[in-house]
């Protein structure tokens, strides 16, 4: 697995030796951590390899599967690190296409709801081919997951490589960095801090969230089919980011004030997965709600 010492990696990393798989997590920690593997190190079954995958990766074991997740993924993230976006999303991708296809692997991309843009169509089924800027700030991501998914279908299609592609929708929960920038994080850590939340815009741009248990069980019913996707993962009930602050500042019992910044450029206007292929490809649906997740979520945050 790539990005393993990530936020969504470290998660599945688990889940993965619960199940007796075993895993090689391999993470150059730009925006990943340790400690989020902690735990595992001294399990026989884990391997930890510090790399950067946009340069070629030698395994000597045998391989079943690659989950490619490595990524920065936050937008606070696209202005800082522009170039390992797109180099991690081209390069990195095409690496461990080429190690799938030396082990006869299957590979599963994370890919993402961004490559849906600011959308057009409401709620947003695979077959939507998405509304994005192309060479806006927000660009070196949305453009590097869907040149990553084309390099993906075209491994499968002149390669035969059994592929499988995730398009994950905002996903929360424990072991999200308290600096990460995304949404959930900042509000929780704002307002635990009783500090202002910062709601970008009229705050009445919408998400769907899912919390990360329901993300990694959708995660692992698409590797463990035949499907090759894309196929959308999240959860579909749709929240205004100024309910999330309500709801945020209720499960905190919060004094903060809600204060409003300026909207980044090409920020989605609204955004909720249609969820009818996982449930009927994969049997999947989420279970957690947001006010179930957000609970699990401030107990991590304040310890
Ligand atoms: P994260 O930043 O916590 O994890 C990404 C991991 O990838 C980190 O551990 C980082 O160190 C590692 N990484 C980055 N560049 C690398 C490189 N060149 N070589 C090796 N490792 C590298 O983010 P996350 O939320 O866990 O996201 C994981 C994946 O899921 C990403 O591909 C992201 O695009 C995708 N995704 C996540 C969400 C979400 O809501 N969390 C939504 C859509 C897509
Ligand atoms: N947002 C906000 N305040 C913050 C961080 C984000 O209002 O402190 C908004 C952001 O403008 C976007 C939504 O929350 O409309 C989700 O942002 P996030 O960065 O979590 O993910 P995105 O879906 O934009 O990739």
């Amino acid at each position: 697995m790539t990005g393993g010492a990530g936020f969504l990696g470290s998660h599945l990393c688990k889940r993965l030796l619960q199940r007796d798989d075993r895993v090689i997590c391999v993470d150059n920690l730009s925006t990943g951590s340790l400690r989020n593997i902690a735990d595992l190190q001294d399990c026989d079954t884990f391997q930890f390899i510090t790399h950067d995958v946009s340069r070629p990766l030698e395994i000597v074991d045998d391989v079943d599967c690659v989950m490619h997740l490595a990524s920065p993924a936050s937008p606070i993230d696209f202005a800082k690190i522009p170039i390992q976006i797109l180099k991690v999303g081209g390069l990195g991708t095409h690496n461990m296409l080429g190690l799938a296809k030396a082990k006869g692997a299957r590979f599963l991309l994370a890919s993402t709801s961004e490559v849906y843009g600011d959308p057009l169509v409401h709620p947003q089924p695979e077959t939507y081919w998405g509304n994005v800027n192309p060479i806006g700030e927000r660009s070196v991501y949305d453009e590097a997951k869907r040149y990553a998914e084309a390099m993906t279908m075209a491994y499968h299609h002149h390669h035969g490589l059994d592929v499988a592609i995730v398009r994950i929708f905002n996903t929360y929960g424990p072991q999200m960095r308290p600096d990460d920038g995304r949404v959930v994080s900042n509000f929780v850590t704002q307002a635990l801090a009783n500090k202002p939340i910062t709601v970008y815009g009229d705050g009445m741009q919408t998400r769907s969230f899912c919390y990360v248990d329901d993300q990694i069980s959708g995660q692992l019913a698409l590797l463990d089919s035949d499907c090759h996707g894309p196929v959308n993962i999240g959860n579909d009930k749709e929240w205004t980011m100024l309910d999330l602050a309500r709801l945020v500042l209720k499960a905190t019992n919060s004094t903060s004030e809600i204060v409003f910044q300026p909207l980044p450029n090409d920020d989605p206007t609204r955004r909720r997965p249609d969820l009818t292929l996982a449930n009927q490809t994969l049997g999947w649906k989420p279970q957690i709600s947001l006010e179930e997740g957000l609970e699990k979520t401030v107990a991590y945050f304040a310890s």
